[in-house]
């Protein structure tokens, strides 16, 4: 935690009065729930915030504290103050909502992906931090900015989606502490927990077993991956947020070190999401020669071609690495 870069960017949250808030596309809880959050806590200090995302509002986060204010991007560029990325690894991940600002006298970026390069004027990048919101959290504290309890209940979605229900390494006794504050200021552990990860529609069980029937073993079982097609994804109408998640049932079988999930999509690329149980096998290292990135245990990118030399390309550089040292 870096206070005299807290001190500048809670400067600048003061002394400016129009802000817009955005976030990477396929937005998930992490980029969501920050966004609401820090803008949440602009509003109480009488700011003029916009939340804009390139998706808008996905149905599955819909239950959140404040939701309405997420929207997508106008399509003439607004004139802001400051510009904020949250989540953000590269600016443009942002899609149309980076397209969506005119002019701005400042960019924040707001980070935890250790591939994030820094971009902006003021640049806070924490690869030790779990999820963004759990810096969000550390600002708002650090800057005595409004904490109240709907700004606590998307923190915790932030910090409860991007630490797998706090289960993954990164998840320190900090965030415990953390959780445990937000609790205490009024998140319900039980209804948050329940509408995220008990709320699913029917047809994400019907994609999960599709996908299933596509699974594949390699390398004694430590690479698992499996695949799903446009034609796949139309038949059974699932949205692209129906997906999120699944490739943990692949992560989750014994002797698996690296699951793979290939999406294909309607611009003639394939979306690969990938996940490590090993220090040793670094997904984003992988994923980053691909031209993405992401975190050492959890990465993608998107790839240009067939989904079949997609899963080609990316299974070869994917064995080379777990079956040479991990
Ligand atoms: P997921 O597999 O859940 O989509 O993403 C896992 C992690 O990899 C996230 O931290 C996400 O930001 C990152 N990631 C996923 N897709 C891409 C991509 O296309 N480019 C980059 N730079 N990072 C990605
Ligand atoms: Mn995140």
């Amino acid at each position: 935690m870096s206070v005299p870069k807290f001190e500048q960017i809670g400067r600048a949250l003061r002394e400016h009065q129009r802000f817009a808030l955005l976030s990477h596309v396929r937005p998930d809880g992490d980029a969501i729930g920050s966004q609401l959050a820090l803008a949440l806590s602009l509003k109480d200090l009488g700011k003029d915030v916009r939340v804009w995302n390139e998706d808008g509002m996905l149905e599955k986060y819909s239950f959140v504290a404040s939701a309405s204010l997420l929207n997508k991007p106008p399509p003439t560029p607004e004139d802001v103050d400051v510009a904020i990325a949250l989540d953000t690894a590269i600016q443009n991940r942002l899609g149309t909502a980076l397209a969506a600002i005119g002019s701005t006298k400042m960019w924040i970026n707001i980070d935890h992906h250790p591939s994030n390069p820094g971009y902006g004027d003021i640049a806070y990048i924490d690869p030790n931090a779990p999820a963004t919101g759990q810096i969000i959290f550390e600002l708002i504290k650090s800057q005595n900015l409004p904490l109240d309890p709907k700004i606590a209940e998307n923190l915790y979605v932030a910090i409860s989606t991007d630490t797998g229900s706090f289960q993954y390494p990164n998840t320190t006794a900090h965030t415990f502490e953390i959780a445990a504050e937000l609790v205490r200021i009024g998140v319900d552990v039980g209804r948050v927990s329940q509408q995220l990860y008990e709320n699913y529609p029917r047809r994400r069980i019907e994609l999960l077993s599709k996908l299933l029937a596509t699974m594949r073993f390699e390398v004694g079982g430590r690479v698992a991956s499996f695949s799903l097609s446009l034609d796949l994804a139309r038949q059974l109408g699932v949205l692209p947020e129906d997906n999120e998640g699944l490739i943990d049932h692949l992560r989750a079988v014994r002797g698996v070190v690296v699951a793979v999930f290939f999406e294909e999509l309607a611009d003639g690329k394939v979306r690969v999401s990938m996940r490590s149980k090993s220090d040793a096998a670094d997904v984003c290292a992988i994923c980053q020669k691909f031209g993405g990135g992401g975190h050492r245990l959890a990465a993608g990118a998107r790839v240009r071609g067939s989904l079949a030399e997609v899963e080609r390309k990316i299974l070869e550089a994917v064995r080379n690495v777990v079956g040479r040292d991990s």
